[in-house]
């Protein structure tokens, strides 16, 4: 383990942005971690895996960030329909989904292709095309920084909804650092396919249900995302901006009535979850730029660094788009990325 002063995170957040921490630390085990700890005298402290979903809203962080590398890989139990794997919190989580199609342990396709490690997606509760990373984490194995203790945290004490886990509460925030994380995955490959444009994509690709593997529907859904989302090396990013708003039926009713080409999908009893690209695209935001940052043109969910931009110049963008869209349509947009201060 070795500690780093004033160390760039430049590389280590895919919006770009230029932040100096204050100290850095790799940790590949608890003892690592305890180690770093100890040099830790007050101060905030930040976990970091690829930095695919925060946004420095100052050049500085004053504090001690934290980065695992543990790439461990084990089979900790099998049976006739799956198995569970424990994974360091240091894999990159598309490495990760490759290997786990290539040993047949299915359940993860759908998120083929989403930047980040495996850590960060028990805190994120990742998703895309239908499936949530929380659907197949059976635990996950990371130390409470406020006591050092090392904890198991079980499916169930972890509170998976949409974009969200225990993790993220409020109380609970930057106070965890995951060490492992346990899937279950099933030995059957099940297809999701009802989701952002699979079939379409399958149709225009001739394939059908029956001939279609896991693979194929990896290399498709990979395919879907890079028509749409910019890649992280060539366009500062951090994927979708917004989280999709749920709204109650009733006012859904409302808004189709008065928009009929509204994108939504069934999100519980009572409830509708709108697409917050389509609502900001009907504010003709695809392609607009405040300064040095502006909306993706092939995605109005996505907010990007045009080249040189700061947290404020992105934040100036987030802000003006969730004015338009709330004058719009009544729905205030809430952001998906984390804002590190
Ligand atoms: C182009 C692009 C496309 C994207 N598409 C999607 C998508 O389809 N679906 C989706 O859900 N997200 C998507 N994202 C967002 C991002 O990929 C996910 O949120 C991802 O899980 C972030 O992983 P990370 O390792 O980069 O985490 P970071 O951004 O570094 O951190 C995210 C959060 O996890 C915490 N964290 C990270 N590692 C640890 C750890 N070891 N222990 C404790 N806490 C930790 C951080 O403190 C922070 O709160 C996209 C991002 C980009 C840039």
């Amino acid at each position: 383990m070795t500690i780093r002063h004033h160390y760039a995170l430049d590389h280590l957040n895919t919006f770009g942005l230029h932040c100096m921490a204050d100290s850095y630390a790799e940790y590949t085990d608890f003892n690592d971690l305890t180690a770093a700890l100890q040099t830790h005298k007050g101060g905030k402290m930040l976990l970091v895996g690829s930095g695919s979903n925060l946004l420095f809203m100052q050049p500085e962080f004053h504090g001690m960030v934290l980065h695992c590398t543990n790439r461990d890989i084990e089979v900790v139990k099998e049976d006739e329909t799956g198995v569970e794997i424990k994974a360091g919190a240091g894999w990159i989580w598309d490495d990760f989904v490759a290997y786990t199609l290539k040993h047949c342990w299915y359940g993860l396709e759908n998120l083929s292709y989403i930047p980040g490690t495996t850590g960060a997606s028990a805190v994120q509760n990742v998703g895309a095309f239908g499936a949530e990373a929380g659907e197949f984490i059976k635990e996950v194995e990371c130390v409470d920084l406020r006591n050092g203790e090392l904890k198991i945290l079980c499916h169930d004490d972890l509170d998976y909804a949409y974009r969200h886990s225990f993790f993220k509460r409020e109380e609970e925030l930057q106070q965890w650092a995951i060490l492992h994380v346990t899937y279950r995955l099933s030995r059957k490959f099940t297809p999701r396919l009802t989701y952002g444009g699979v079939l379409k994509e399958m149709e225009r690709r001739n394939i059908s249900a029956d001939t279609l593997t896991a693979e194929s529907l990896r290399e498709l859904i990979i395919e879907i995302r890079k028509s749409k989302l910019p890649e992280p090396d060539e366009v500062g990013s951090a994927g979708s901006f917004f989280k999709n708003p749920v709204v109650p039926t009733s006012q859904w009713e409302e808004l189709k009535r008065l928009y009929p080409t509204l994108v939504s999908y069934p999100a519980g009893e009572g409830l509708m979850k709108i697409g917050a690209g389509w609502l900001i695209d009907q504010c003709g935001w695809k392609g607009k730029n405040i300064g040095l940052a502006g909306v993706y043109e092939k995605q109005a969910l996505v907010i990007v660094n045009r080249g040189g931009a700061t947290g404020e110049d992105i934040l100036r963008v987030c802000k003006a788009v969730q004015t338009d869209v709330f004058k719009r349509f009544g729905i205030q947009l809430q952001p998906e990325v984390n804002f590190i201060d």
